[in-house]
């Protein structure tokens, strides 16, 4: 599956799509990257993905 994954810089919070302007936070996705696994965020409004870079 192909997709756009989209970083960003968070500052105090994130929940305000930057893309799209949706005010109400986001989903959640992980992504296994050799030993890491990132934490994306996917909008519910434009479903654009983000990279805060959180990793579990
Ligand atoms: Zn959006």
């Amino acid at each position: 599956m192909d997709y756009t994954i989209n970083k960003v810089e968070m500052g105090e919070e994130f929940k305000i799509c930057p893309e799209c302007g949706y005010q109400d936070g986001f989903h959640s996705m992980f992504k296994k990257e050799g030993d890491i696994t990132r934490w994306l965020f996917i909008c519910p409004s434009c479903h654009s993905i983000f990279d805060i870079g959180q990793t579990v």
